[in-house]
């Protein structure tokens, strides 16, 4: 910026500074957490009986002082990294002391915050109101079904501003359905038929401990006989869905092992996945300290495909009990939830968490070696020729995008880019372990900062230790000693590509005239959908709706664009295997492929002059050089 620049915006801040505008506040009346205990503990009670309606309804009783009060709902949500916080589903907040009304009103600034004036005598004052759950996928994540339920604390607590969340005291308890059996990182303090107790513990364990219940729940021990136990709660939309078998349960088990052999530290005293098998629930993946929220498909344990074996979900969040939790990016780390988060390292939170993630699925036998290298390949394909995003924005941009787009579904994802720095990560992690196994000669890898740098402080858990940018410099420094800060920027930043790592860990990237049995078992589960992403530049459901297009594809030059639907393809009615044909024939045929398209209500033919085939991207070995891949997906003794 030029000093006449910055002499004439100074101006316009004088001008800004004298006008009426500047008498309104500027911020929101909220007074800033500080690290000073409240007094007393809060009880929450949560009513979750009321499946049909799915309402869960709240009392908190909050001991106070009189004076004025702000109550506020957590807007910033941990896992979420943006401003998520479900305050469009409170409804019916009444506040009440010594049994009359007590008035609120919420701040014109922040939507999130609630004040009230507490008179003089008042010790107590009672709330009352009601987290509506979404009846329809359109209203957000369905949490409540006849059979199961997921409690968010962060949904149904208001908390007194002015102090950390960990310096507040909460005392919950939740009624359940008749006959249920809930799980959570909580300890009971007591069960009185369906009505349990939990222990008091301060806010951020509370919102850090959230609650699967259900109809159907088995357990199933993934650490017999340690020190500190580790859980599988499964809850299912009908009990044949928890029938997992002896061989299932033992890569399970040998996840954990595997992962507390690579951290070399435990930060949690017990540790409960909560897993959901549902066609009704909304999946999920959200990670916590002492468990996680796992969600998906009903088949889990009893279609389990050999070849392909399960996806990275519970290797992944997991690792975030470390990676994520114990260890949290500094400027991430807030001490409420209605601080702003920044998410700048997230492709450490996150990317070395999907690097992670992927390995330990491989090294625990949930995910077979060569599914391994296929859905890498579908990684390094992804960032080699289909991210045209990168070319005007760098992978360290996209780490605001939680923020940005709150995962709202994006009309051009590649040229848009998304949440890259999870995929982008994982390929920048996987450079730095081949590099680091080059430059030590095989002797060291990444497996050595992660103990480093996740395996310190073992059974702490309360409290959480942050780190920066230069905190991951110094550590890869210490594993072998390079320039790592200019490693990392020159990927973040675009100088450098993402998928070196393929090459440096000795594979290439090719394309194949069909799919691996990975990508195979991928598209089955798309139902009928069809990639088409490498060769002409698209891919459909299975009504030939076009889901995403690549920019500056074959299709997108020639004028397909998301969302159109192709009906034909060289007059014959769309299905996947017409437009397959119609690619295989135009390899020999010079003629350009016609592609019948309709949006809205018009119908249109858009020739696409392909004819390179069909394309899947697969590894492939370079002969004469030394494979690291391998010994990072094997398992270690
Ligand atoms: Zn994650």
């Amino acid at each position: 910026m030029s000093r006449s620049r910055l002499a004439s915006l100074s101006l316009a801040v004088a001008l800004a500074l004298s006008s009426p505008l500047a008498t309104l506040p500027a911020h929101a009346e909220v007074p800033l957490p500080a690290d000073v205990a409240y007094p007393g503990t809060i009880a929450i009670d949560v009513d979750a009986t009321d499946l049909a309606q799915r309402i869960f309804k709240v009392r908190q009783a909050m001991p106070v002082q009189a004076g004025p009060l702000t109550l506020l709902f957590p807007a910033w949500l941990p896992g979420n990294h943006s401003p998520s916080g479900p305050i469009d589903k409170i409804a019916g907040l009444k506040i009440s002391a010594n049994g009359q009304p007590l008035a609120w009103k919420r701040d014109p600034l922040d939507v999130y915050a609630f004040h009230v004036d507490v008179p003089q005598g008042v010790q107590s004052i009672s709330m009352e109101y009601q987290f509506l759950t979404p009846t329809d996928r359109d209203q957000g994540r369905v949490v409540m079904t006849p059979n199961m339920l997921n409690l968010q604390w962060n949904a149904v607590v208001l908390y007194p501003a002015g102090h950390y969340a960990s310096r507040i005291t909460y005392e919950a308890s939740v009624t359940y359905p008749s006959g249920w059996q809930a799980a959570s990182a909580l300890d009971v303090a007591q069960r009185s038929g369906d009505v349990v107790h939990y222990q008091p513990v301060p806010l951020d364990i509370l919102v850090d401990s959230p609650v699967y219940a259900g109809r159907y729940f088995r357990t199933i021990d993934l650490a017999p006989g340690a020190k500190v136990p580790v859980r599988l709660n499964v809850i299912a939309d009908a009990p044949k869905y928890l029938e997992a078998k002896p061989e299932h349960i033992a890569q399970h088990r040998e996840l954990v092992r595997q992962a507390v052999k690579l951290y070399g530290a435990q930060h949690y005293d017990h540790y409960d996945f909560l897993f959901s098998l549902s066609k009704q629930m909304g999946g999920n993946g959200l990670e916590h300290q002492r468990s996680s929220e796992d969600g998906t498909d009903t088949d889990y344990f009893t279609d389990w495909d050999k070849a392909t074996g399960s996806d990275d979900l519970l290797g992944h969040e997991y690792t975030h009990s470390w990676n994520g939790k114990f260890r949290r990016p500094a400027d991430l780390w807030t001490p409420n939830y209605n601080v702003p988060m920044q998410d700048s390292l997230l492709w450490v939170y996150e990317g070395q968490t999907q690097y992670w993630g992927n390995v330990l699925t491989a090294r625990a036998g949930l995910r077979p070696m060569e599914a391994s290298r296929d859905a890498l390949a579908m990684v390094a394909a992804t960032y080699a020729d289909n991210r045209p995003g990168l070319e005007w924005r760098a992978l360290q941009d996209t780490t605001n995008d939680p923020i940005i787009a709150r995962r709202r579904p994006k009309p051009y994802r590649g040229y848009q880019m998304s949440e890259d720095y999870y995929s982008g990560g994982q390929m920048i992690w996987l450079e730095a372990d081949a590099r680091i196994r080059k430059l030590s000669g095989g002797k060291r890898s990444l497996d050595d900062f992660a103990h480093a740098f996740f395996g310190v402080d073992d059974g702490a858990w309360k409290a959480q230790k942050t780190y920066t940018f230069d905190d991951v410099v110094a550590t890869l420094d210490g594993v072998v000693h390079a320039d790592w800060a200019t490693f990392l920027r020159d990927r973040l930043d675009g100088k450098a590509p993402l998928t070196g790592g393929v090459e440096a860990s000795g594979w290439k990237l090719v394309y194949k005239d069909t799919p691996s049995a990975y990508a195979k078992a991928q598209m089955k589960d798309a139902k009928g959908a069809a990639s088409f992403i490498y060769s002409i530049g698209l891919n459909a459901d299975k009504d030939g709706k076009v889901s995403e297009v690549r920019w500056d594809s074959p299709a997108f030059d020639a004028g397909i664009g998301s969302g159109m639907t192709i009906t034909a393809v060289n007059d014959i009615e769309y299905s996947k295997d017409t437009l397959e044909d119609a690619i295989k024939a135009a390899k020999t045929d010079k003629a350009p492929i016609r592609l019948m398209v309709k949006e809205f209500d018009r119908y249109r033919t858009i020739s696409v002059d392909y004819h390179d085939g069909l394309r899947y991207p697969q590894l492939e070995r370079i002969a004469g050089t030394p494979d690291y891949l391998t010994p990072i997906f094997s398992p270690r003794k």
